[in-house]
């Protein structure tokens, strides 16, 4: 099948650029994914990601090379139409405006934040009161959590006594302070990129989905991406693409399909016994994720989501979510959102806290403590430790090997430092302490070292790897702008691997952001002055 646009990998961004590109009814687009279909009802269900995200069924399930402390971390990953955004927490966050800002400043003209507002605006259904920031009619449906607990108000309450202002939106005019968290679902069941993006295009005749099909290789011919190897249910095929080829594999994935490729850094891919067609040394460069550490607070009996996941709570919780897609299962990974400063003078927040009125002291086990208790999650914002991927060996089917390179920088290190001092002072406030919050192998008079000691042994990936096929204009950037791949024709990516930081934020809905702008800049619709008419 000869078509003009074939999309490698239908995660959250690979699902917008199906749907904006295939509406065009003169354009074939081809969307290969190798993982399966979405039918499992689980993954409508928001909190069953605690059950899905490590699942081999609908996750990559990597693991890291030994990092910080020597722990290798288990890093979900999407695999299954709709990629990770079928598997995540599902809280919306766009990030701070000097982010985009801070892209354009580093040669990617395009990408300030005015010029950004009008993709997430265009993306959105948002389903709280109606602002100027905020988008509704859009096919991805963005929704205030409706069941919260007590527990919920008493930390916000906490936070405003430590000093932090309440903020109704932090997707709105500013986003310092505590605020409800916002979730990509819809009356309480989840809205994966697959079903805001693809579902309502499947049955476009210039459509073609396949799943089950990984790509192997890109192949290149005079300089061009003119087509790619596949492996589906144990055998090669190749399918041909006289458009674009849109590498939209995630930022793990895109990097190393890269590299299979022969596109990357010259001496690597020699060292893997694999021709250089491109020697990039960008490429699997450049990693960034928010690296955050639980503190579990025990509390007197309050009626957190740990008492409610006693067996009785737990039917009671499934006939509510049967009968009405509402209680703890509907719930995102967290309730409350803070963000902060971890000292005077700075031009934006840069710390992140996830607060979520329930504990599992068995990280990732999916497991709830049996004790009532309340978790909250702060993470250092902007990070500035750089870890990369390289390959582990040429087969394509070996996953790579990915160094994460936590808390490397002194600065990730203070700042982490910061957001658990903070931390502690909101479990000590009065609205907390009334509920005898008691944090659990941390204490407000631990030495710094200590702290850090926590840090490294307590922390873990909040999921959100970036930056590893950068964009930029400098030599070592591997896209330009318009997301094409510097020294390559015919091939962009586009995907979460293409920030030049990390967005001060969960990177859902800027990765759904950065496919919805390059839809346009692939159909060459873009304009000039788009960001004025949203
Ligand atoms: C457990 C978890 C929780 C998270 N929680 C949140 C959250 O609450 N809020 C938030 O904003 N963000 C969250 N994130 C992050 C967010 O979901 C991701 O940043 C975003 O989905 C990345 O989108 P992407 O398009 O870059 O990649 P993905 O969505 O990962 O898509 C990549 C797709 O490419 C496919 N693919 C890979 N290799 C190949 C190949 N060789 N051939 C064919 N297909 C291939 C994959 O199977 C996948 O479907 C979370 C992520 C995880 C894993």
């Amino acid at each position: 099948m000869d078509v003009d646009y074939l999309i490698i990998g239908a995660g959250s961004a690979g699902c917008v650029l199906a749907n904006r590109l295939s509406a065009d009814p003169a354009k074939r687009v081809l969307l290969l994914e190798a993982g399966g279909p979405d039918r499992n009802p689980l993954i409508q269900v928001p909190l069953a990601f605690g059950l899905t995200a490590h699942s081999p069924s609908y996750s990559w399930n990597y693991r890291t090379a030994p990092d910080l402390g020597g722990r290798a971390f288990r890093w979900a990953k999407g695999k299954v139409l709709g990629g990770s955004s079928a598997i995540n927490g599902l809280v919306y966050v766009r990030g701070h405006r000097l982010d985009y800002d801070g892209w354009a400043q580093l040669g990617c003209p395009g990408w300030s934040f005015e010029e950004v507002l009008p993709y997430f605006r265009r993306s959105e259904d948002w389903q709280g009161p109606p602002s100027e920031w905020r988008g509704q009619g859009g096919p991805l449906c963005v929704s205030p959590p409706f069941d919260l607990l007590p527990v919920d108000e008493a930390f916000m309450q906490a936070c405003t006594e430590v000093g932090l202002p309440r903020n109704p939106d932090y997707n709105g005019v500013e986003q310092e302070g505590v605020s409800v968290f916002q979730m990509t679902a819809r009356n309480g069941r989840r809205m994966s990129a697959a079903r805001a993006f693809l579902r309502p295009a499947l049955n476009r005749p210039n459509l073609r989905v396949v799943t089950g099909c990984t790509v192997t290789r890109i192949e290149l011919s005079g300089g061009r991406a003119v087509g790619v190897r596949v492996r589906r249910g144990g055998e090669e095929q190749r399918f041909l693409a006289r458009g674009e080829i849109l590498l939209a594999a995630g930022a793990v994935a895109s990097p190393q399909l890269l590299m299979l490729s022969g596109i990357g850094p010259g001496a690597h891919l020699r060292e893997m016994g694999l021709p250089v067609l491109l020697d990039q040394p960008g490429v699997g460069s450049n990693l960034q994720d928010h690296y955050a550490v639980p503190v579990i607070a025990r509390l007197d009996a309050v009626g957190t989501y740990n008492e409610q996941g006693r067996p009785w709570g737990l039917l009671k919780a499934a006939a509510a979510y049967a009968m009405q897609s509402r209680g703890m299962f509907s719930s995102a990974a967290a309730h409350v959102v803070v963000f902060a400063n971890s000292r005077f003078g700075l031009a934006s927040p840069d710390i992140q806290m996830h607060m979520l009125p329930g504990s599992s002291s068995v990280y990732d086990s999916g497991r709830l403590d049996g004790f009532p208790a309340l978790t909250c999650a702060p993470c250092q914002l902007r990070p500035e430790s750089r870890g990369d991927i390289h390959l582990a060996g040429p087969d394509p089917l070996t996953p790579p090997l990915i160094r994460p390179n936590y808390l490397a920088a002194a600065e990730d290190r203070h700042v982490t430092l910061a957001s658990l001092r903070l931390t502690l002072s909101i479990l000590a406030a009065p609205a907390l302490l009334h509920l005898g919050a008691k944090p659990l192998g941390i204490d407000m008079r631990d030495s710094d070292e200590a702290l850090l000691a926590f840090a490294e042994a307590q922390g873990n990936t909040v999921y959100h790897p970036v930056g590893t096929c950068r964009m930029g204009s400098d030599t070592d950037a591997v896209v330009d702008a318009q997301l094409r791949v510097r020294g390559i024709d015919g091939l962009r990516v586009v995907d979460a691997s293409i920030m030049p930081r990390l967005v001060s934020g969960n990177t859902n809905a800027p990765t759904i952001m950065i496919a919805e702008k390059a839809a346009d800049l692939i159909a060459g619709t873009f304009r000039a002055g788009v960001a004025k008419c949203a």
